[in-house]
């Protein structure tokens, strides 16, 4: 395989100034500059909106537990060579770096009685784990142990699983399109042999039953051995620049850890009943989609997630002022916007297109005078130049849209 390919999207988060690892920090502990800090607050503004549109309620929880919570998820038994070793602060005080959400986000379901008119209870939140990863397969945010996973947590009646996992599937289609995902395949990920799964044959078989009617009419492959320690699931794949595989959205059923809290609901006859718990991720890890996003738009990010979205070029020191003001009212529409007063024209316009800036204005002589821009597309495009407003206008309406292109349809 090519070096040069398997290393894109390193090479451009340096270019880019996107994130930088640096080993006094550790290895596969990137930290993300202000460039692309700024690309993933866009994205997780998306993704928190899209899912409170969709009835999610989103919760903060800390990266750092009691060691007999993940004693009773699990994951201590069945995932422990994954984890960081515990830390001990007395001798009946230990904590664990969490390795999943998924224990915490019981405990918010728990936090009060529920009632079958709660469910589903869809318990949301990007946030921290941590995964014990070897130091040899780490590189910049595709392998990390410091891991920002859109997650949430559906609590379901089991009636309801069908219609949540598909209504959960409509979602990362919405989420891929507006990203620019293009997944390579749907599989659906089953036990294989060995000892290192919990939950009875029936448990199982039901659970693989209601994702396989979720899938009616996808095209999807099936993984043996690829399922999570306490269910099957759905996994939607994703191809690096090298064709090497990984997941970037899944959908997993588990019965294991609704018995585990004893977690419960009253239903409409009164009785308690146990709710099935969907772990789900939209976009996965918000390292590995950036990974991924910056090797399939080479840099080039969508306009409404660009970390700077207009750089304005007064032509000389006498538009300065004019270009500082069309910076201000750019930022007071929500955009993301610079000026750039160094060197000539022609050397900025290149750092701007080197930058993958989706607009740039020039601000002329003529253009300051009338108050009015020049508009050049990253693709090269030049526009007349126009009137502040309506320039800042046509980036607007393409960044709220979240299109792919540059220009508002005709
Ligand atoms: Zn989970």
């Amino acid at each position: 395989m090519k070096e040069s390919d398997m290393i894109d999207h390193r090479r451009l988060g340096r270019e880019l100034e996107l994130f930088v690892s640096d080993p006094l920090a550790g290895a596969g502990l990137p930290i993300w500059l202000p460039a692309g800090a700024a690309a993933r607050h866009a994205v997780e503004e998306y993704v928190r909106d899209l899912e409170r549109r969709a009835g999610y309620r989103h919760v903060y929880s800390p990266p750092l537990g009691k060691r007999e919570l993940f004693e009773l998820s699990g994951h201590l038994g069945h995932f422990a060579d994954d984890m960081f070793p515990p830390m001990r602060l007395s001798a009946d005080d230990e904590f664990v770096l969490r390795p999943a959400l998924c224990p915490h986000h019981a405990l918010v379901y728990r936090a009060r009685g529920r009632s079958y008119r709660d469910l589903p209870l869809r318990v949301a939140e990007i946030g921290g784990m941590y995964r014990a990863e070897r130091s040899g397969v780490l590189g910049g945010l595709s392998r990390v142990r410091a891991i920002s996973l859109n997650d949430s947590h559906n609590f379901c009646a089991l009636e309801q699983v069908g219609d949540e996992v598909r209504e959960i599937l409509r979602l990362i289609r919405e989420a891929h399109a507006a990203l620019g995902v293009r997944p390579a395949g749907f599989r659906l990920s089953l036990r294989g042999p060995g000892e290192k799964y919990v939950g009875d044959d029936a448990q199982w078989a039901r659970a693989e039953e209601l994702l396989r009617a979720a899938l009616d009419g996808v095209d999807y492959h099936e993984g043996p051995g690829e399922a999570a320690f306490y269910g099957p699931k759905i996994d939607i794949q994703i191809a690096d620049a090298a064709g090497r595989e990984s997941t970037i959205s899944t959908i997993q059923l588990d019965f294991d850890k609704p018995e585990k809290f004893d977690l419960s609901y009253t239903d409409a006859d009164g009785g308690r009943k146990r709710p099935v718990m969907v772990h789900r991720s939209l976009v996965g890890s918000m390292e590995r989609l950036f990974a991924y996003l910056i090797e399939v738009h080479a840099g080039a990010f969508p306009a409404w997630y660009a970390p700077v979205q207009l750089v304005l070029l007064p032509v000389d020191d006498g538009q300065a002022e004019a270009a500082l003001d069309l910076a201000r009212l750019a930022e007071a529409a929500g955009l993301r916007a610079e000026v750039d007063h160094a060197g000539s024209l022609g050397a900025r316009i290149r750092d701007a297109a080197r930058r993958k800036v989706p607009y740039v204005g020039v601000v002329g002589a003529r253009e300051a005078a009338d108050g009015s821009v020049s508009l050049r597309l990253r693709d090269g495009r030049g526009l007349d130049p126009m009137p502040a407003g309506d320039a800042l206008r046509l980036i607007g309406a393409v960044v709220a849209a979240r299109s792919a292109e540059l220009l508002p349809p005709a």
